[in-house]
């Protein structure tokens, strides 16, 4: 067994224990295997090793290494996006993560009306108000969801949310469960299936779980430490 394929064990057992702890089934967490900075060679590894999700944080680097990928590989955009990448971002990704504005929501909504597509996205919330962070503030969800309502070429699936860095994952606790309440607020809202919530990579993914991620983003814990 290759050191990627027992990440990867490793890590969905970590993920079935904290969804078994907090009483949910496993099956309802996605996990995405985030290759920024991975090499193309160690991406189709995890694949062969039963990975189906893969994020970037850049259109550049997705544009390269995604040719290489097999079909049926579904492709999420983890980071920040300008919205002169909007076009080239909507061919590239199955899901959009990271729609931190009204005005790259537009953009985006633009582009897929003119590309006659219909694009997966989610909203990207700084829960904790850090300034260095991405993501509208949780006073600014709802009025950016009532936009949304009227941008036929996006179809919102839910938030995402990057929790600070802490000495220990347990400190992340308070804004996944902030994020969860946004997002069950937001479901009285606006129809949803099925409210997604992206939270939790490698240091903090088993809180996550437990306060209801159904999208876990991991690099490190798969592919080791980044350069
Ligand atoms: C890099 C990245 C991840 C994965 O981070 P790890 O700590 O390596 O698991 C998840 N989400 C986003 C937005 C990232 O940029």
């Amino acid at each position: 067994m290759s050191e990627i394929e027992r990440n990867i064990a490793i890590v969905r057992e970590r993920i079935a224990a904290a969804a078994t702890r907090a009483g949910r089934n496993p099956e309802e967490v996605t996990l995405v295997a985030v290759t920024k900075g991975v090499g193309i060679d160690r991406v189709l590894e995890a694949i062969a090793s039963g990975v189906t999700h893969i994020g970037e944080n850049r259109v550049q680097e997705a544009a390269v290494k995604f040719p290489h990928l097999p079909p049926g590989i579904v492709r999420h955009m983890v980071g920040h996006l300008q919205r002169n990448k909007a076009k080239l971002a909507l061919r590239l990704f199955d899901l959009i993560h990271s729609v931190d504005s009204l005005r790259l929501a537009e953009e985006l909504n633009r582009r897929a009306m003119d590309a006659g597509v219909t694009m997966d996205v989610l909203i990207q919330v700084n829960v904790s108000g850090e300034p260095t962070k991405y993501g509208i503030s949780p006073e600014e969800v709802e009025a950016l969801v009532e936009n949304m309502t009227s941008f036929p070429g996006l179809r919102l699936r839910g938030l995402m949310t990057i929790a600070p860095l802490g000495e220990h994952a347990e400190q992340a606790r308070p804004y996944f469960r902030r994020l969860r309440e946004l997002g069950e607020r937001l479901r009285n809202k606006v129809r949803l299936e099925k409210l997604e919530l992206s939270m939790g990579m490698t240091d903090d993914f088993e809180v996550a779980v437990e306060e209801g991620a159904t999208i876990v983003r991991i690099g490190r814990a798969i592919f080791g430490p980044r350069e």
